[in-house]
């Protein structure tokens, strides 16, 4: 596609047009990602969180050439430009003409839930036979689906896609995009309800996708749900073409008798939940749909393994961080992890390790080429290649290169490599096992670990964003480790998100952060005199609180540059400048020109409860009448801000220039007036020890003070109190989450571990034990053992392993 048919398909007006006939190789949504510049095509997206015409110069300065914007804009120099009403709308019809140019079976899955796995599972069903595209990850949105149907091209002989919504009105333009010719339909169930006035009305809605499509496989068990005569469902009601007539459990495995167009079928599928054989059956259909026979159906389902959706970053050996994504590796999913690789800052060094890329239908030459090209764009230092044809990447990659013919082949060589303070990317197609590499190179300390979720993170800061005028600034606490959640990692991501400002307690917090890559500017809670210096060199702006500290800072500044933060005193009573001290202050500062001040600041004691209205708003009058004070008398016009998460909420009157985020990013609302707007972001998680049965009578742990009342079964669990799950969990306080269902402690938390009653729940070792997360809610603890939230999150010790991951 040409620029001059870009301007055709979009009916956009041409602003510049220096090159028309310039083919167009990729398109480019967000600036701050990593991308090839020849070729690209930048969508300037005025949004809600930020305007993406803002970045035109930078990225023409990167080498970009090609834009679509919705404002008028000039060019520093040659280019191509054209003005649309809306980009989004430009990048769907620019992605539509494109997938109008392929006859190619195209299917499209929509649903509540398993759209991404049963997407995954049927690229490896159908990849023995087709060469296949399809979305990287879940890529579903309004964004996303163009951007996977863009991948589509000339080699491919079979697409899937996946498309989800989350209000009306927005199905028939994915149905467009994608112009699918075969449907699945996953199942419906009560997720972004929010959006839609009924169920109905939710089904009528997903529908929509189905419109040019010749069939649509769905399981025609469900109530309510059909799709006239392009139905093509399973089930055992009979309502489906194919007939479900048994089921069966064994061991490991779920077999199915069924029968289709009266000839019969036995399978067997490797799960034995409900919605891994629900999702598999959906492969199952559509392989009978194309004719597959029941022997190669049956292979296909052989390979289906559970698979990790999600890209994880966790910390290495070494000081090292790996981003595990050993499951599949097409070209869109690589683009992907290259992407979430460049997201990090926190190491400079950039290591990708990469299998041959499998079935992708390019030739050698140009698909190395390509990959190469992503591998530059991204800076990555070294690449390690392990496969026969891996090998063409040598001649196009910048950076250093190592080829190996097998995965054991290089894990006896790994000792020769530089892997130390690293971000490690390890991406390999299933055959090549690279879980054997990510065993070597993860730190391994126990079975506990915090996960975070960086899209609920992302989804909680757009969130209170959306609370902000244009204007107002946001800086984010991450002091204590970011409430527990790990202040590099969060920092980047924030960083990353272009937030203003970071808040942290002590100066040591502020000096890892530089360490780790962030460059944000960074205030600093608690100074004291000892870390002037070390503030200084890492470019740290203290909070300076009263005149004594004021004093000594100006006299270890002898003069030098800085900047300062000023915090009043307006009812907290903790730290501040009581109304007396200004005359003082305002001499000091007038006298030392030297001393920038960035910002004045006071924090209110009740932000979150309505009774302390009325003190939150004298707080508020006195900081405004001294803030004003300190400002006309200088004549300064720092930042001034009052309101943390709650008030930011609460008092949108009282934002002033700047709010400062805390715990709010982290998933919990204390007002709890809009907490279902808020994503859970950790997961406390850790594995059972040990099960063994009790007689009754017998009794646990410590001070005996577990007694069997009856015959039980129980649990060892590696978590204790040194772990942070404190010993007010003891004796059936605590509760925690194993095999869909809740278990009480018994006896006394330990120091490393804890016993739970899992009488007649089936629970076997190794069984994945949640402590909080989606069933266990934090505030619930907290409740139960008479603290807040904020202790629960910083309380969850540095000994246990976080690991971050983005769907
Ligand atoms: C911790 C802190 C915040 C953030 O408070 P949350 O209740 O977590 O939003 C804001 N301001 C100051 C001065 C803080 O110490």
């Amino acid at each position: 596609m040409t620029f001059k048919e870009v301007l055709h398909i979009t009916g956009g007006k041409s602003l510049k047009s220096d090159s028309p006939d310039l083919a167009i190789k990729s398109l480019l949504i967000d600036s701050r990602k990593p991308f090839i510049a020849k070729g690209a095509v930048f969508f300037a997206v005025d949004g809600s969180n930020h305007d993406g015409h803002e970045y035109i110069n930078d990225l023409y300065a990167k080498g970009i050439r090609n834009f679509i914007v919705e404002k008028d804009v000039a060019l520093p120099g040659d280019g191509n430009v054209v003005k649309v009403k809306s980009s989004i709308e430009a990048l769907q019809k620019i992605t539509k003409y494109h997938r109008q140019q392929f006859d190619i079976p195209t299917i499209a899955i929509t649903g509540s839930n398993g759209k991404t796995i049963v997407k995954e599972w049927l690229y490896s069903c159908l990849s023995t036979k087709f060469r296949i595209v399809k979305s990287p990850h879940s890529f579903n949105s309004q964004i996303g689906v163009p951007l996977s149907v863009w991948n589509m091209s000339g080699e491919h002989e079979l697409a899937i896609f996946e498309a989800g919504i989350s209000k009306a009105g927005e199905m028939q333009k994915l149905a467009d995009i994608i112009q699918p010719t075969i449907g699945i339909f996953t199942n419906l169930g009560t997720a972004h309800d929010e959006g839609f006035e009924s169920r109905e009305k939710k089904f009528e809605e997903k529908k929509q996708l189905f419109k040019t499509a010749q069939v649509v496989v769905f399981n025609a068990d469900q109530q309510g749900i059909n799709f006239g005569n392009k139905g093509f469902g399973w089930g055992e009601s009979g309502n489906g073409e194919i007939q479900v007539v048994e089921t069966h459990a064994d061991k490991s495995y779920t077999n199915i008798r069924l029968t289709y167009k009266s000839k019969d079928y036995t399978l067997a599928i490797p799960f034995l939940d409900h919605s891994s054989i629900e999702n598999a059956m959906h492969c199952v259909a559509t392989m009978l749909y194309l004719d597959f026979s029941e022997h190669e159906i049956q292979e296909a389902l052989k390979k289906l393994h559970g698979i990790g959706m999600r890209l994880e970053l966790k910390r290495a050996i070494n000081g090292s961080y790996l981003i595990d994504d050993t499951y599949n590796n097409d070209l869109a999913g690589l683009k992907q992890a290259i992407e979430f690789l460049s997201l990090q800052n926190q190491k400079k060094r950039k290591v990708i390790i990469l299998s041959d890329l499998l079935q992708s239908g390019l030739q050698h030459d140009v698909l190395y080429k390509e990959i190469a090209e992503l591998i530059n764009a991204a800076n990555i230092e070294m690449t390690i290649g392990i496969g026969e044809h891996i090998t063409s990447l040598k001649k196009y990659v910048l950076g250093d290169t190592a080829f190996f013919n097998s995965t054991k082949q290089f894990l006896e060589n790994i000792c020769n490599f530089d892997l130390a303070s690293s971000l490690i990317l390890v991406k390999g197609a299933r055959v090549y096992q690279f879980e054997k590499i990510t065993r070597v190179l993860e730190e391994r300390i126990h079975g506990t670990v915090l996960e975070i979720n960086l899209d609920a993170l992302t989804n909680n800061l757009n969130f209170y964003r959306s609370k902000l005028k244009d204007e107002t600034k946001l800086m984010v606490m991450v002091k204590a480790f970011a409430y527990g959640s790990g202040s590099f990692e969060v920092a980047n991501l924030l960083q990353f998100h272009r937030v203003d400002y970071l808040g942290v307690a002590y100066a040591d917090e502020g000096v890892q952060l530089r360490n780790n890559g962030v460059y944000l500017p960074i205030m600093v809670l608690n100074p004291s005199e000892e870390s002037f210096e070390s503030m200084l060199e890492h470019d740290l702006e203290p909070e300076i609180y009263n005149l004594s500290l004021l004093h000594s800072f100006i006299q270890f500044l002898d003069g030098q540059k800085a900047s300062i933060h000023i915090k009043l005193e307006t009812g907290m009573k903790r730290l501040g400048f009581e109304r007396q001290d200004l005359d003082e202050l305002i001499e000091l500062l007038k006298a030392n020109k030297n001393i920038e001040v960035k910002s004045i600041f006071s924090h209110l004691a009740g932000a979150d409860e309505s009774r302390h209205n009325d003190f939150s708003k004298q707080q508020a009058a006195v900081f405004n009448q001294g803030s004003q004070r300190i400002m006309s008398e200088l004549a300064i016009k720092p930042l001034r801000h009052l309101v943390n998460s709650a008030g930011t909420l609460r008092f949108p009157e009282f934002h002033y220039d700047m709010v400062r985020l805390g715990i709010g990013l982290y998933g919990l609302e204390t007002n709890e007036e809009e907490q279902d707007k808020l994503l859970n972001i950790s997961t406390l998680k850790t594995v059972v020890s040990q099960v063994r049965k009790l007689e009754k009578g017998e009794t646990v742990g410590y001070g005996r003070n577990g007694v069997a009342e009856k015959p039980m079964e129980i649990a060892t669990i590696a978590i204790g109190y040194a772990d942070g799950y404190t010993r007010a969990f003891s004796k059936g306080i605590g509760e925690v989450w194993v095999n869909g269902k809740r278990a009480k402690v018994i006896g006394n938390v330990c120091m490393d571990m804890t016993m739970i009653d899992v009488t007649g729940m089936n629970v076997k070792e190794r069984d994945e034990v949640e402590i909080f997360g989606p069933h266990i809610p934090i505030q619930e603890l907290a409740n139960k053992t008479n603290t807040i939230p904020y202790e629960i999150l910083t309380n969850v010790s540095q000994r246990v392993k976080r690991v971050y991951y983005a769907e």
